[in-house]
């Protein structure tokens, strides 16, 4: 069964669609939802793969047209490059405006849109609802319980020290 996006989770996209720095508290202010909601819906989207990160956005007109010193051309070259590979992995038109690539985004993502899931484990599908492995801040989804105690089992150590280490974060945290 896919994971449906429903009103909170547009709510919340749209509001980080403006600003993706944005933190979870100012989320909450934006949109009525609550702090540990935005957190937990966020993660979640993440731990899907829906949100694949939160990039910069630059405008390359700032920059001196004559850099003629070559070192600087080339790193031009190479962020300019890099920012071509990111808008090819989004499928958006290369010419679009920014406006525009977020009114794109806007039309798709709409209540009821629906994440496929595929099972950590396996890699099959997942039929029904997913079996949930959390720990720390990350989520992971199984098609069957025997397929989340192999992850468990494979990955003990690491889960392990990722739990200890964000632990020892929170507490810095506070
Ligand atoms: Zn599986």
């Amino acid at each position: 069964m896919p994971l449906s996006l429903d009103e909170t989770d547009i709510s919340i996209l749209n509001s980080i669609l403006e600003d993706g720095r944005k933190s979870f508290r100012q989320v909450s202010r934006d949109t009525g939802i609550t702090t540990p909601t935005v957190k937990a819906r966020y993660e979640r989207l993440v731990n899907v793969g829906f949100i694949k990160g939160v990039l910069p956005v630059f405008d390359f007109e700032k920059i001196e047209s004559d850099v003629r010193e070559e070192k600087n051309f080339i790193q031009l070259e190479i962020l300019k490059e890099n920012v071509r590979r990111r808008k090819n992995i989004n499928k958006s038109n290369q010419n679009s405006t920014l406006k525009e690539e977020i009114q794109e985004i806007r039309k798709k993502i709409s209540n009821g849109l629906a994440i496929n899931i595929i099972c950590d484990y396996c890699d099959g599908p997942v039929f029904g609802k997913p079996k949930i492995l959390k720990f720390a801040n990350i989520e992971r989804f199984f098609c069957c319980t025997s397929c989340k105690s192999g992850y468990s089992q494979k990955y003990r150590g690491r889960i392990e020290s990722i739990k200890k280490r964000y632990e020892g974060k929170s507490e810095l945290d506070e």
